[in-house]
Protein backbone atom coordinates (compact mmCIF):
# COMPACT_ATOMS: atom_id res chain seq x y z
CA UNK A 1 0.00 0.00 0.00
CA UNK A 2 1.21 3.43 -0.91
CA UNK A 3 1.09 6.12 1.92
CA UNK A 4 -1.85 8.97 0.94
CA UNK A 5 -0.73 12.38 1.25
CA UNK A 6 -0.97 12.40 4.93
CA UNK A 7 1.49 9.44 5.24
CA UNK A 8 -1.37 8.04 7.35
CA UNK A 9 -0.58 4.77 8.44
CA UNK A 10 -3.08 2.89 11.10
CA UNK A 11 -0.64 3.03 13.93
CA UNK A 12 -1.20 7.19 14.12
CA UNK A 13 -4.93 7.17 13.50
CA UNK A 14 -6.36 8.65 16.91
CA UNK A 15 -8.66 7.34 19.09
CA UNK A 16 -12.09 8.59 18.46
CA UNK A 17 -14.32 6.28 20.21
CA UNK A 18 -16.98 7.99 22.60
CA UNK A 19 -16.95 11.47 20.84
CA UNK A 20 -19.84 13.19 19.84
CA UNK A 21 -20.55 12.65 15.62
CA UNK A 22 -20.02 16.65 15.29
CA UNK A 23 -16.67 16.39 17.30
CA UNK A 24 -15.57 13.63 14.82
CA UNK A 25 -16.50 15.26 11.32
CA UNK A 26 -14.81 18.54 12.54
CA UNK A 27 -12.13 16.45 13.31
CA UNK A 28 -12.10 15.28 10.17
CA UNK A 29 -12.71 18.20 8.37
CA UNK A 30 -9.35 19.92 9.99
CA UNK A 31 -7.25 17.26 9.20
CA UNK A 32 -8.58 16.32 5.54
CA UNK A 33 -10.26 19.71 4.38
CA UNK A 34 -10.71 18.88 0.52
CA UNK A 35 -9.11 15.50 0.95
CA UNK A 36 -12.23 14.35 2.46
CA UNK A 37 -15.85 12.83 1.29
CA UNK A 38 -19.05 11.87 1.89
CA UNK A 39 -20.85 9.33 0.47
CA UNK A 40 -24.16 8.66 0.95
CA UNK A 41 -27.61 6.71 -0.28
CA UNK A 42 -30.05 9.11 1.57
CA UNK A 43 -31.05 6.75 3.78
CA UNK A 44 -31.96 7.71 7.20
CA UNK A 45 -28.85 7.77 8.90
CA UNK A 46 -26.72 9.46 5.99
CA UNK A 47 -29.18 12.41 6.09
CA UNK A 48 -28.49 13.28 9.63
CA UNK A 49 -24.53 13.00 8.72
CA UNK A 50 -25.09 15.64 5.91
CA UNK A 51 -27.24 17.13 8.71
CA UNK A 52 -24.70 17.80 10.37
CA UNK A 53 -21.69 18.25 8.02
CA UNK A 54 -23.70 20.87 6.44
CA UNK A 55 -23.69 22.74 9.84
CA UNK A 56 -20.07 22.29 9.89
CA UNK A 57 -18.95 22.47 6.47
CA UNK A 58 -21.79 23.79 3.77
CA UNK A 59 -19.34 23.52 0.85
CA UNK A 60 -17.99 19.72 1.81
CA UNK A 61 -18.23 17.67 -0.92
CA UNK A 62 -21.01 14.61 -1.01
CA UNK A 63 -21.66 12.31 -3.16
CA UNK A 64 -24.21 9.70 -4.46
CA UNK A 65 -24.01 7.21 -6.95
CA UNK A 66 -27.13 6.98 -9.32
CA UNK A 67 -26.67 2.70 -10.31
CA UNK A 68 -29.43 3.35 -12.76
CA UNK A 69 -31.87 1.34 -10.32
CA UNK A 70 -32.74 3.98 -7.85
CA UNK A 71 -36.47 4.66 -7.06
CA UNK A 72 -37.45 8.17 -7.91
CA UNK A 73 -38.20 8.92 -4.40
CA UNK A 74 -34.51 8.37 -3.59
CA UNK A 75 -33.22 10.47 -6.93
CA UNK A 76 -35.81 13.32 -5.89
CA UNK A 77 -33.82 13.26 -2.37
CA UNK A 78 -30.77 15.16 -4.42
CA UNK A 79 -32.79 18.11 -4.78
CA UNK A 80 -34.40 17.49 -1.51
CA UNK A 81 -31.33 17.63 0.57
CA UNK A 82 -29.94 20.34 -1.75
CA UNK A 83 -32.99 22.40 -1.03
CA UNK A 84 -33.16 22.21 2.79
CA UNK A 85 -29.80 21.42 3.86
CA UNK A 86 -27.67 23.96 0.95
CA UNK A 87 -25.49 20.71 -0.01
CA UNK A 88 -25.10 20.01 -3.33
CA UNK A 89 -24.40 16.45 -3.94
CA UNK A 90 -23.06 15.29 -6.70
CA UNK A 91 -24.30 12.10 -8.86
CA UNK A 92 -22.13 9.44 -9.80
CA UNK A 93 -22.94 7.15 -12.28
CA UNK A 94 -21.60 3.62 -13.74
CA UNK A 95 -19.53 3.62 -16.97
CA UNK A 96 -21.56 3.37 -19.49
CA UNK A 97 -18.97 1.06 -21.28
CA UNK A 98 -18.94 -1.31 -18.53
CA UNK A 99 -22.38 -1.45 -18.74
CA UNK A 100 -23.02 -1.83 -22.39
CA UNK A 101 -20.69 -4.67 -22.21
CA UNK A 102 -21.47 -6.49 -19.40
CA UNK A 103 -25.50 -6.14 -18.72
CA UNK A 104 -26.61 -4.53 -22.40
CA UNK A 105 -30.27 -2.66 -22.35
CA UNK A 106 -32.63 -5.82 -23.42
CA UNK A 107 -30.58 -9.14 -22.51
CA UNK A 108 -32.76 -10.76 -20.07
CA UNK A 109 -31.80 -11.92 -17.42
CA UNK A 110 -30.10 -8.79 -16.40
CA UNK A 111 -26.98 -8.49 -14.71
CA UNK A 112 -28.67 -8.65 -10.91
CA UNK A 113 -30.67 -11.99 -11.46
CA UNK A 114 -27.70 -13.29 -12.80
CA UNK A 115 -24.56 -12.32 -10.57
CA UNK A 116 -25.90 -9.53 -8.36
CA UNK A 117 -21.97 -9.44 -6.97
CA UNK A 118 -20.71 -7.96 -10.28
CA UNK A 119 -23.63 -5.95 -10.85
CA UNK A 120 -22.97 -4.69 -7.26
CA UNK A 121 -19.43 -4.23 -8.40
CA UNK A 122 -20.03 -2.09 -12.04
CA UNK A 123 -22.63 -0.38 -10.32
CA UNK A 124 -21.84 0.94 -7.13
CA UNK A 125 -17.79 -0.43 -6.01
CA UNK A 126 -15.61 0.41 -8.81
CA UNK A 127 -17.61 3.96 -9.79
CA UNK A 128 -17.06 4.87 -6.04
CA UNK A 129 -13.59 3.47 -6.34
CA UNK A 130 -12.62 6.53 -8.65
CA UNK A 131 -14.29 9.25 -6.73
CA UNK A 132 -12.16 7.96 -4.01
CA UNK A 133 -8.64 8.16 -5.81
CA UNK A 134 -8.11 11.30 -5.35
CA UNK A 135 -9.25 11.45 -1.75
CA UNK A 136 -7.41 10.90 1.74
CA UNK A 137 -10.62 10.62 3.55
CA UNK A 138 -14.20 9.18 2.82
CA UNK A 139 -17.23 9.65 5.71
CA UNK A 140 -20.17 6.95 5.41
CA UNK A 141 -23.09 6.64 7.50
CA UNK A 142 -22.67 2.99 9.25
CA UNK A 143 -24.22 2.23 12.37
CA UNK A 144 -22.92 -0.89 14.59
CA UNK A 145 -26.63 -1.77 15.32
CA UNK A 146 -27.68 -2.14 11.73
CA UNK A 147 -26.54 -5.77 11.96
CA UNK A 148 -23.88 -8.08 12.11
CA UNK A 149 -21.83 -7.21 9.53
CA UNK A 150 -21.71 -3.78 10.80
CA UNK A 151 -21.39 -5.00 14.42
CA UNK A 152 -17.66 -3.97 14.92
CA UNK A 153 -17.50 -0.64 13.15
CA UNK A 154 -15.17 1.60 14.33
CA UNK A 155 -14.97 5.33 14.18
CA UNK A 156 -12.00 5.38 11.71
CA UNK A 157 -10.45 2.52 9.89
CA UNK A 158 -7.91 2.55 7.60
CA UNK A 159 -8.92 1.26 3.85
CA UNK A 160 -7.55 0.70 1.15
CA UNK A 161 -8.00 1.80 -2.30
CA UNK A 162 -6.70 0.88 -5.62
CA UNK A 163 -3.38 0.30 -3.41
CA UNK A 164 -3.62 3.56 -1.57
CA UNK A 165 -4.36 4.29 1.78
CA UNK A 166 -7.75 6.25 3.09
CA UNK A 167 -9.36 6.70 6.16
CA UNK A 168 -13.35 6.05 6.12
CA UNK A 169 -14.82 7.64 9.43
CA UNK A 170 -17.84 6.71 10.82
CA UNK A 171 -19.31 9.45 12.72
CA UNK A 172 -22.85 7.58 13.72
CA UNK A 173 -21.57 4.34 14.55
CA UNK A 174 -22.39 4.27 18.20
CA UNK A 175 -26.35 6.43 16.73
CA UNK A 176 -29.34 3.71 17.25
CA UNK A 177 -31.82 3.73 15.18
CA UNK A 178 -33.99 5.31 17.47
CA UNK A 179 -31.55 8.27 17.87
CA UNK A 180 -31.79 9.17 14.15
CA UNK A 181 -35.06 9.22 13.55
CA UNK A 182 -35.62 11.56 16.49
CA UNK A 183 -32.52 13.69 14.97
CA UNK A 184 -34.36 13.49 11.81
CA UNK A 185 -37.95 14.95 13.26
CA UNK A 186 -36.13 17.27 15.44
CA UNK A 187 -34.73 18.78 12.60
CA UNK A 188 -37.66 18.74 10.22
CA UNK A 189 -35.04 16.79 7.88
CA UNK A 190 -35.87 15.24 4.13
CA UNK A 191 -36.11 11.81 4.10
CA UNK A 192 -37.00 8.61 1.08
CA UNK A 193 -40.80 8.46 1.95
CA UNK A 194 -40.05 4.84 1.21
CA UNK A 195 -39.58 4.47 4.53
CA UNK A 196 -43.12 5.42 5.93
CA UNK A 197 -44.42 2.25 2.89
CA UNK A 198 -42.66 -0.47 4.39
CA UNK A 199 -39.20 -0.65 3.32
CA UNK A 200 -36.93 -0.45 6.48
CA UNK A 201 -33.70 -0.21 4.26
CA UNK A 202 -33.59 1.52 0.00
CA UNK A 203 -31.38 0.55 -2.54
CA UNK A 204 -32.13 0.04 -5.98
CA UNK A 205 -35.31 -1.14 -6.95
CA UNK A 206 -34.56 -4.73 -8.06
CA UNK A 207 -32.80 -5.49 -4.84
CA UNK A 208 -35.10 -4.16 -2.55
CA UNK A 209 -38.25 -5.02 -1.09
CA UNK A 210 -40.86 -3.71 1.86
CA UNK A 211 -40.66 -5.46 4.91
CA UNK A 212 -43.73 -5.21 6.81
CA UNK A 213 -43.75 -5.50 10.91
CA UNK A 214 -39.70 -6.14 11.13
CA UNK A 215 -37.17 -4.81 13.50
CA UNK A 216 -34.16 -5.62 11.21
CA UNK A 217 -33.37 -2.41 9.93
CA UNK A 218 -31.63 -4.07 6.78
CA UNK A 219 -34.51 -6.44 5.67
CA UNK A 220 -36.24 -6.13 2.08
CA UNK A 221 -32.49 -6.18 0.85
CA UNK A 222 -31.43 -9.14 -1.69
CA UNK A 223 -34.42 -10.44 -0.25
CA UNK A 224 -33.82 -14.50 -0.17
CA UNK A 225 -30.33 -14.41 -0.70
CA UNK A 226 -27.10 -14.75 0.94
CA UNK A 227 -26.22 -11.63 -0.59
CA UNK A 228 -26.18 -8.72 2.43
CA UNK A 229 -23.84 -5.93 1.40
CA UNK A 230 -23.27 -4.50 -1.70
CA UNK A 231 -19.50 -4.62 -1.11
CA UNK A 232 -19.00 -1.01 -0.75
CA UNK A 233 -18.24 -1.24 2.79
CA UNK A 234 -16.47 -4.75 2.56
CA UNK A 235 -14.42 -4.64 -0.62
CA UNK A 236 -12.95 -1.34 -0.43
S1 LIG B 1 -28.33 -3.59 -5.53
FE1 LIG B 1 -29.07 -4.95 -7.18
S2 LIG B 1 -29.51 -3.65 -8.98
FE2 LIG B 1 -28.26 -2.46 -7.50
S3 LIG B 1 -26.22 -2.68 -8.20
FE3 LIG B 1 -26.53 -4.28 -6.66
S4 LIG B 1 -27.29 -6.12 -7.75
FE4 LIG B 1 -27.39 -4.33 -9.15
Amino acid sequence: MNANSDGMSAGILPDLEGRDARDILRWAFERYGERLAISTAFGPSGVVVLHLAAEINPAVRAFFLDTGYHFPETLAMVDRVRDRLGLSVEVVRPDEAVLLAEDPPGQEPRLFARNGDRCCEIRKVDPTRIVLRGLDAWVAALRRDQGPSRANTPVLELKENEGRPIVKVNPLVAWDRKAVWNHIFQHDLPYNPLHDQGYPSVGCGPCTHAADGTTDERAGRWAGQAKTECGLHTQI
